[in-house]
């Protein structure tokens, strides 16, 4: 029954897309006018930047409204325009809430891009990232601007197995392999060979990435996917979704719902315009779970589907930088202990970022972004273990993100809900969504206009998995 209702919602939508325009839509003559005047004032910085079609205001309509515009959004709307059959066929809106992206965990993520997961869709997801960012300048380009750099540093991820884990690494290699990723496994004796600086003690199995790893700079890959996409047509504004106005109807017993217009709301400022929309893509990060509570998800019945909540949550997490004249060269790998602490090199001169999940009992409030400064004790004890050089260190600043952390497996939540058919997501990533953004990016544009996954299988990334109750396991989260 419900599968019936995900294809009739998704044909609907994409039978108005398909039309090219959204005059098309059967609910043209419902249009509300905004409720108050339109908005004139406070104009971010960034606006002084922008193209025509990126005015203060949004439109009044859009195919393909993406709220959120962190990295996942963008890619998803440069893929939207890089898919359009014809030119301007799709109007694809990206809102974003913060110009200043103060919070977004795009902006302050570690950077990493990593093979080594234990699920092949994580595998393939990276492979496919790393090969557009390896090519990024043939997709990304624009004509005479400077060409993308996203200071890229090539440098395998070292992951640490004790006896204990060594089993499961075991087990990820021959997986990784099988997808078709370039991984090593270490003996500590070729281990201590590769990395003269590393105690081995307690480490019986490492396994290193020998290519698609390394680092780069988040910021400079949301921009040269917005810059992209803006001068493909998208529309930008700068505001914030504050709801989504709907339409309910009944089929087979089962209530269905259908948003038809998002409220942006304008910066220091009560008012807000309805756009007129056909799609949602909810891509609003480690705030995905209050948008889609917009829609009443989540707070249904209890046992029934439009009680099931998308469990995304903001989960905070620390970044350490610290200084070490004597650490380990420009050859250190991103290296990922057993214990759960990781670090890598930053930039050069002996300067390093570390960090470590905390415990589920531990997590830190998520009311602010503030950095617990006491937290780095949990986390030098095994970083002066396994390097010892790191027994002397400098803490040179620190500062927290928000995961966009799933709550039920941790994994990315891709696709379209079984109530709400025209609202899509594409979020959840937790500690891994800036790597696989661009593939995911190509995978919603595939949903969304050809109606299935053509270049990579997602399905196991649907919401069913959280109606039914089967997580999907990814044993190599860090
Ligand atoms: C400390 C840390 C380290 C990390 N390290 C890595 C790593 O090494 N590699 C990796 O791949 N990933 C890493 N991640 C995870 C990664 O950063 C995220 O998975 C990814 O950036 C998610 O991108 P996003 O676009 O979905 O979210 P965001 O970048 O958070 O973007 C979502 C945007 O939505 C906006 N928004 C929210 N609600 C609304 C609304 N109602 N209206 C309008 N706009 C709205 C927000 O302002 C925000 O800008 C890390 C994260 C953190 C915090």
């Amino acid at each position: 029954m419900v599968r019936g209702g995900i294809s009739l919602g998704c044909r609907t939508a994409l039978h108005v897309l398909a039309r090219g325009s959204l005059t098309a839509i059967r609910y043209r003559d419902e249009i509300p006018r905004p409720l108050v005047r339109p908005y004139a004032g406070a104009v971010g910085p960034g606006f002084l930047l922008m193209q025509d079609n990126n005015s203060s205001l949004p439109p009044e309509r859009a195919d393909i409204v993406i709220v959120g515009g962190g990295v996942v959004g963008w890619s998803i709307a440069y893929w939207l325009k890089q898919k359009e059959m014809i030119r301007d066929g799709v109007r694809v809106l990206v809102v974003e809430r913060d110009p200043t992206y103060s919070q977004a965990s795009t902006v302050l993520s570690a950077g990493g891009i990593r093979q080594q997961f234990s699920l092949p869709e994580n595998i393939h997801l990276s492979m496919a990232s790393a090969d557009f960012m390896r090519n990024i300048n043939e997709h990304l380009s624009v004509l005479n601007d400077d060409p993308v750099d996203l200071q890229f540093n090539h440098s395998g991820y070292l992951f640490l197995a004790s006896e204990k884990v060594a089993h499961i690494m075991e087990e990820n290699y021959s997986t990784q392999r099988y997808a078709g990723a370039k991984v090593s496994l270490l003996s500590p004796t070729q281990l201590k060979e590769k990395c003269p600086w590393i105690n081995t003690d307690g480490v019986v199995l490492a396994s290193y990435g020998l290519e698609n790893e390394g680092w780069f700079d988040p910021w400079m890959l949301l921009n040269a996917f917005r810059r992209k996409a803006i001068s493909m047509g998208v529309y930008q504004c700068f505001g914030e979704v504050t709801g989504l106005c709907l339409c309910q109807y009944h089929r087979d017993k089962v209530d269905f719902r259908r948003i038809k217009y998002a409220n942006v709301q304008m910066p220091n400022s009560l008012e807000y315009q309805p756009v007129e929309c056909a799609i949602v893509v909810n891509a609003a990060g480690a705030l995905s779970g209050k948008v889609a509570e917009m829609m009443g998800i989540g707070l249904g019945p209890k046992d029934t589907i439009s009680g099931i909540p998308l469990p995304v949550e903001p989960r905070k997490r620390f970044i350490y930088v610290v200084h070490c004249p004597n650490g380990p060269g420009l050859d250190t790998p991103f290296l990922v202990d057993y214990s759960g602490v990781y670090f890598r090199r930053e930039g050069l001169g002996g300067n390093y970022i570390a960090g470590m999940s905390p415990e589920e009992e531990e997590e830190p409030e998520t009311n602010n972004l503030e950095v617990d400064h006491q937290f780095f004790q949990n986390i030098w004890p095994h970083l002066a273990h396994r390097v010892p050089a790191f027994e002397c260190l400098k803490v040179k600043s620190a500062w927290a993100g928000f995961y966009d952390y799933n709550t039920f497996d941790q994994n990315g939540i891709v696709g379209m809900h079984p109530l709400v058919n025209n609202m899509f997501f594409a979020t959840g990533f937790s500690g891994h969504g800036l790597q696989h953004s661009p593939a995911i990016g190509r995978a919603m544009a595939e949903l969304i206009l050809d109606g299935g996954f053509k270049t990579l299988d997602l399905s196991a990334f649907s919401f069913k998995r959280i109606m039914t109750k089967e997580p999907i396991l990814e044993r190599n989260i860090v």
